[in-house]
């Protein structure tokens, strides 16, 4: 039978691979590597393993691992990374982009300015941050100068994201903006024409708004995001195995 060493070898991953444990740091700490790899199997195997180790994670292990991921280049420029916050039985999951300057020295997602109006959106709605609401970004590291995050960086956070919710099993996904529409939906359609409606995410009801850095830029589009959460409301009352829930007559208008 053939030495670790020898299979390694013959992947072609020696000698920047080093076999860590517990959390298989091995597949993270080659995914960058491999990004350049000339041998697409051995690529394929080290990503799918990755995949297949972050898709058992608990939330013990969650944030842990995300903070030790080098999958792509964002750890580079990251202070902190930011694996999400809120109720892990959460009914309701708010999906934004990426962490700003605020949430990467923080740790947190929206701590920022964009952050305070989500506190709003969620007050509206007699809800709060941590009590049925879970939040979370697409990208877990901050992308420098808040630029848009690149495909390959939104491709390696993919299987973290796909964990929360797993874990999660959230009642509603509520798609903070163009990123996190495109994320969930594979689709670069505008958020006006994705509104309005309620999608599904692998079974999961999603509805799509704006997002708070774009409202607090574009105040009359407020009253759309207003809408959109009480459609989210609505949804969630909707669910038959909806707990605990407010009624509709319980929202608060956005200010
Ligand atoms: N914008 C986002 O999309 N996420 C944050 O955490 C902060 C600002």
């Amino acid at each position: 039978m053939a030495s670790r060493d020898e299979i390694l070898l013959e992947l072609g991953l020696t000698p920047t691979w080093r076999w860590r444990e517990p959390h298989g740091e091995i597949a993270i700490q080659s995914a960058e590597t491999l990004a350049h790899s000339p041998q697409p199997t051995a690529r394929r195997e080290v990503l799918d393993s990755r995949s297949t180790r972050i898709a058992a994670l608990t939330w013990q292990e969650f944030a842990s691992d995300v903070d030790a991921c080098v999958a792509c280049g964002l750890c580079k420029s990251r202070n902190r990374s930011v694996p999400g916050v809120g109720d892990t039985n959460a009914d309701w999951l708010f999906l934004g982009e990426a962490p700003g300057a605020e949430e990467d020295a923080r740790g947190e997602p929206f701590v920022g300015q964009a952050g305070k109006l989500l506190d709003n959106m969620l007050r509206a709605l007699k809800l709060a941050r941590g009590k049925q609401v879970y939040i979370a970004n697409v990208l877990k590291c901050r992308p420098p100068n808040n630029r848009r995050p690149e495909s390959g960086e939104a491709q390696a956070c993919r299987p973290y994201l796909e964990r929360q919710i797993e874990l999660l099993q959230p009642r509603l996904i509520v798609a903070l903006g163009r990123s996190a529409a495109a994320w969930l939906l594979g689709t670069d359609a505008t958020i006006a024409s994705l509104r309005g409606r309620v999608h599904q995410f692998r079974g999961v009801p999603l509805i799509v708004t704006y997002h708070p850095a774009y409202l607090l830029r574009t105040l009359p589009d407020k009253a759309k995001a207003w809408e959109d959460l009480l459609l989210a409301q609505r949804t969630v009352a909707a669910s038959p195995s909806a707990q605990g829930m407010i009624g509709q007559s319980d929202a608060q208008p956005l200010v």
